[in-house]
This record gives C-alpha cells, sequence and structure tokens, in this order.
C-alpha cells in the first residue's frame, strides 16, 4: 500500500490522490520501478507490441518495413498512458525489438518445420535501403509521438471558498473518478 509523500496518509493501491492532502500520486516511470519490475513491464509491452505488430502486418500482404512496429509503439505508449519519454523510448525499443525477434522465429521457424531452406529473392530499390536503414530512428519518432498524444492524468480538483464568506477548511474524502465530482 503506497503512502503519501506529503502527508504520509495511507492510500488505495489505485488512488490518483491523497485522500487526506489531495496530493496528486506519482505516475510510476521506470526510475521508481526495481530492476525486476522494469524487465517484467517491458518484457510484456514488448510481448503484447510485437504480436500486435505481427497481426498489422498480416491483415496487408505485403512488406510495410518498420510501419506495424511503429504504429504499435504509438498505441501502447498511449494505452499504457506513458507520459516519460526515457520510458517510451525504452517501450518503442523492446516493441522493435520483439516485432523482430518474433517475425524472425516465425519465418525461420516455419523454414525449419517444412524443411525448406529459406531464401531471400529480392533486389531491393534505393528508398527500401533507405527506410530500412532508418527504422531505428522512426522507434524515437514514435516514443515522441506516442508521449505527445497521451493525455495527462487528471489534476486534483480545485474547490473554492464560497463567496464572500470565509474559506473553510475541508478534506477531500473521495473523489469519484468516473463521474468527476468531488464530495466533499
Ligand atoms: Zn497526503
Amino acid at each position: 500500500m503506497p503512502y503519501c509523500r506529503d502527508c504520509g496518509t495511507k492510500m488505495p493501491d489505485d488512488a490518483l490522490f491523497c485522500p487526506n492532502c489531495g496530493r496528486p500520486v506519482e505516475e510510476k516511470t521506470s526510475a521508481s520501478l526495481s530492476l525486476k519490475e522494469i524487465t517484467v513491464r517491458y518484457i510484456i509491452i514488448g510481448l503484447i507490441g510485437g504480436f500486435l505488430s505481427i497481426t498489422i502486418s498480416s491483415l496487408l500482404n505485403t512488406n510495410l518495413y518498420f510501419i506495424p512496429a511503429f504504429l504499435s509503439s504509438i498505441l501502447i505508449i498511449y494505452m499504457y498512458r506513458i507520459r516519460d519519454f526515457k520510458d517510451s523510448l525504452l517501450a518503442a525499443f523492446s516493441i522493435y525489438l520483439f516485432y523482430d525477434g518474433i517475425l524472425g522465429g516465425f519465418i525461420l521457424g516455419y523454414s525449419f518445420i517444412s524443411n525448406v531452406p529459406y531464401e531471400m529473392v529480392w533486389l531491393p530499390k534505393l528508398w527500401e535501403v533507405i527506410l530500412y536503414a532508418s527504422s531505428p530512428i522512426s522507434a524515437f519518432v514514435a516514443a515522441y509521438i506516442g508521449v505527445k498524444i497521451t493525455p495527462e492524468k487528471k489534476k486534483a480538483p480545485v474547490v473554492l471558498p464560497p463567496k464572500g464568506g470565509k474559506p473553510q477548511g475541508g478534506v477531500i474524502y473521495s473523489y469519484d473518478q468516473l463521474s468527476s465530482e468531488v464530495k466533499i
């Protein structure tokens, strides 16, 4: 159970604000996670993003270069509400790597099972060479776009004293996330 960093009050795990002083709970960045948590987190992100990329690339029977990994990186960063650029870079790199690994596993695995040598008959054009070589840069771009489109966490509501009246001391007892209604 987490504690408020301002007043030390015990808070529920899913609390967005301290129930005592209203301080917003900081979102978990990789800086606040242990090595084990980071590893598990980015393996899961990489796996989900990798399989999402495979799904996108199999929808169209054509070579999409880095586009599947690019699109799923942005989507996963948005879904995970990653607001920290370092974290979103880690997420994008994990997804790109897992996509490559899963895709390679499928292609080579198929070749292994069917006992047919894998050969690539492909004379690339110059723009294809450039597209392939610039693929890692697109991971940075995806990480940047992902962070930009991810909405900020809701701010703690500001409760103003009634006009003309004395400011009243108050405690926010609950913050109803669904209705955005403040109960005091
Ligand atoms: Zn507090």
